[in-house]
């Protein structure tokens, strides 16, 4: 079964091919820049693993994501450089939706009901939900025939118990506009937690584990007996830790002093919370690996952002064990917790506390499989665990279909 997973963000079209259940990755690529004058088109197309059999990289004008996708379809279907023969060849089409609010806790198929429902839910996540939705409007079109599946971002998080996922605000601000925590980054800590919990060879209904996602988006997840009891983000993904570009957690007064003495939109101090905070704001910068340079090299802002950066992480993992109470596992994933042995080695220093410890040595390897870094005898294992939403949809949709 061939499972096209579709990432439909404002200006960009991700997508993957997969053969299901054998899980290969048949084809991967993006449309980037949509709009613009020159957009970005990259597709690759593999035959075993990591070994690309055609390649395509070019520029030229997309105008919108309808053409986006009619373009990702001519090239998915090009005889010489394509993966499919026929859109009929397709047999589900799966899409990340970011915010499926407390509606949606299971992937679904959508209909003009649920795509109603959907829309419903954009107030949500402005950001993210409108150009996930546009994806799933335009594949309806380009795959008549085909199945459209909705994976959602919140959805693993839907067991997080009330006491964690109210605010303490007045009853009616939940009950009319339903704010709340929802969590987001859902498939990555879903996926890792399985995948740790397999390795582990722990029974993931009695697996507990942290989960800590560390991306440009940064979250972190409890895991009691296999499911999300506490997560970082909130509301929107602003909340929790410091980010490539995000405040993450911060006093709530903060905002109204932003608006009240200096003035600031709404606007501004949104894009200020989301643009313009975090790594960024700190340094002036969002790449780590820049960031972590400059921290060689002793510079100041770079230094304090890291400290933050680490500390906040440490802060969270201290909350989870007390929530958790036994501990399996954390769990490191995503583009730095994958790859920096030294925000690894940062955040596990000096955690005796909580039982944990790292090898140096092990924590060296970076690989693009499961590793184990933990001190020999420790009972809490510490993993670096590849993380894969694209998979993890696909799993999501064959599961469904
Ligand atoms: P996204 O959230 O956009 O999917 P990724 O998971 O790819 O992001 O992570 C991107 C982040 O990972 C960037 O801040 C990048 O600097 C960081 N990163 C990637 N490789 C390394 C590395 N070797 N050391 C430190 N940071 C890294």
């Amino acid at each position: 079964m061939k499972i096209l997973v579709i990432n439909s963000g404002s200006s960009s079209i991700k997508y993957k091919l997969f053969d299901m259940p054998a899980q290969t990755l048949l084809a991967s690529g993006m449309v980037e820049k949509i709009g613009e004058p020159e957009a970005h088109i990259k597709q690759e197309v593999f035959q075993g693993p990591d070994n690309a059999i055609a390649i395509v990289d070019k520029k030229l004008p997309v105008e919108d994501h309808r053409s986006g996708l009619d373009l990702i379809v001519k090239l998915l279907l090009d005889s010489k450089e394509g993966a499919v023969t026929s859109t009929s060849d397709i047999d589900a089409v799966g899409h990340r939706v970011v915010h499926g609010g407390d509606h949606f806790s299971q992937p679904v198929v959508v209909d003009d009901m649920i795509y109603s429902q959907l829309e419903a839910l954009n107030y949500l996540a402005p950001l993210h939900n409108p150009a996930n939705l546009l994806g799933i409007e335009v594949a309806r079109k380009v795959f008549r025939r085909t199945k459209q599946v909705a994976v959602f971002d919140t959805a693993f998080h839907q067991s997080i118990p009330d006491y964690a996922f109210r605010f303490a605000i007045p009853n009616t601000y939940y009950k009319d506009h339903k704010l709340r925590v929802y969590g987001f980054h859902g498939l990555s800590h879903q996926y890792v937690s399985r995948e740790a919990s397999e390795y582990l060879r722990k029974p993931l209904d009695q697996f507990n584990a942290i989960t800590i996602h560390l991306g440009n988006g940064c979250s972190m997840t409890a895991i009691k007996n296999g499911k999300s009891v506490d997560t970082s983000m909130g509301l929107t993904p602003m909340g929790g830790l410091m980010m490539g570009t995000r405040s993450g957690d911060i006093d709530p007064s903060v905002i109204l002093f932003l608006s009240k003495k200096l003035n600031l939109s709404m606007e501004e101090i949104d894009k200020l919370l989301n643009k313009e905070s975090g790594l960024k704001g700190l340094t002036g910068e969002n790449d780590l690996r820049n960031i972590l340079r400059r921290y060689e090299e002793k510079d100041p802002a770079a230094q304090l952002a890291i400290e933050i950066y680490v500390y906040r992480i440490k802060k969270y993992l201290g909350a989870y064990a007390a929530v958790l109470g036994h501990l399996d596992a954390i769990v490191f994933t995503a583009g730095v917790g994958e790859n920096s042995t030294f925000i690894r080695e940062r955040v596990c220093d000096n955690l005796d506390i909580l039982g944990l410890r790292l090898d140096p040595t092990k924590n060296s390897v970076v690989g693009k499989v499961i590793q184990e870094i933990q001190a020999d005898e420790r009972e809490i294992k510490i993993l670096v665990v590849p993380t894969n939403e694209e998979l993890e949809i696909a799993l999501q949709v064959l599961r469904l279909t």
